[in-house]
């Protein structure tokens, strides 16, 4: 098996200050574990490439874009809202962490490696159509769905999100396209409560309370995100991989540990053999105890690569 790590050092370059928790430390101490552990070097590392502005704009409005364009400072940063800023760099960063999902995409639909992740940053799933939020501003897992599905013989998707937060981006992009599922777990009641209650056969939400265990997720997977998936039938799984419902993690209260994101990784490995030829993108989400944010990403790839 092969497993292509698709990262830039230029996703360091987005910078919201020195206490705000989304940081450039996050991909650092990914890279420094999974060098330590030799994992790194059994993947095919390959640096991201930006997005095309047309490439953006399948996930989102071309004035969305040049607004973002437009705020952009030359110098400091500018808060988009009370926890998301841009500074000068951020959305050449965000451009790269976009482009990252469409050339796993593409490397995995060619079948250059079999499974691909995303090591990038800013995060993507609380972009929505036209709104920044939650320290993102493009939708990079809604922007490499999209891409997929452009592309001969890619009919249906699944994106499945196991980060704390409610993908509400990546809910409100494909809230009236059946084609893509969309399966979250996430804490309720908590940030960012926006289409956590929405009916749609293609949207399963679990939401968990806070201080839940791991066995009330492992439970929602295998009893709401499985049956979904193999109804669905998905020609690619997209997952969007966030690490903050980590029991170290300081952002929220899940319980989880690196064993559970192993599990997880296994169990849509397996849906992703016995429906698409384990065809699978993963995207760094959330995550913000870099330690342990380190060794659950570890815990992920090592599934992803075959360990
Ligand atoms: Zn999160």
């Amino acid at each position: 098996m092969t497993t292509a790590f698709i990262s830039h050092q230029d996703c360091a370059l987005h910078n919201m200050g020195p206490e705000h928790p989304e940081s450039p430390i996050r991909l650092a101490a990914i890279r420094k574990v999974l060098d330590r552990t030799g994992l790194l070097q059994e993947l095919d590392c390959q640096a991201s490439v930006a997005a095309t502005p047309e490439q953006i704009q399948l996930a989102h409005a071309r004035l969305y874009q040049q607004r973002l364009e437009r705020l952009q400072p030359s110098e400091g940063v500018v808060y988009t809202d009370e926890d998301t800023a841009l500074c000068p760099d951020s959305l050449h960063a965000a451009s790269l962490a976009a482009g990252s999902t469409i050339l796993a995409t593409n490397r995995v639909l060619t079948g250059v490696n079999d499974n691909a992740f995303c090591a990038v940053r800013p995060p993507g799933h609380h972009a929505e159509h036209d709104l920044p939020m939650g320290f993102c501003f493009f939708n990079n897992v809604a922007i490499g769905a999209l891409h997929a599905l452009q592309q001969n013989g890619i009919s249906r998707v699944a994106i499945v999100d196991f980060d704390v937060h409610h993908c509400n981006g990546t809910v409100d992009i494909f809230k009236d396209r059946p084609e893509v599922l969309v399966c979250s777990t996430f804490q309720h009641p908590y940030y960012p409560e926006r289409y956590h209650d929405i009916r749609r056969d293609h949207i399963v939400n679990c939401p968990l309370p806070a201080f839940s265990e791991a066995a009330l997720f492992r439970n929602a997977l295998e009893q709401r995100w499985l049956p979904a998936l193999e109804a669905h039938k998905p020609d690619i799984i997209f997952i969007s991989a966030g690490f903050d419902a980590h029991a170290e993690d300081p952002m929220a209260d899940l319980q989880l540990s690196e064993e559970d994101y192993r599990w997880a990784t296994q169990l849509l490995t397996d849906v992703a053999r016995r429906h698409c030829a384990g065809r699978i993108v993963s995207v760094l989400e959330g995550g913000y105890n870099p330690v342990a944010l380190a060794f659950s990403v570890q815990a992920h790839v090592e599934v992803l690569a075959g360990y």
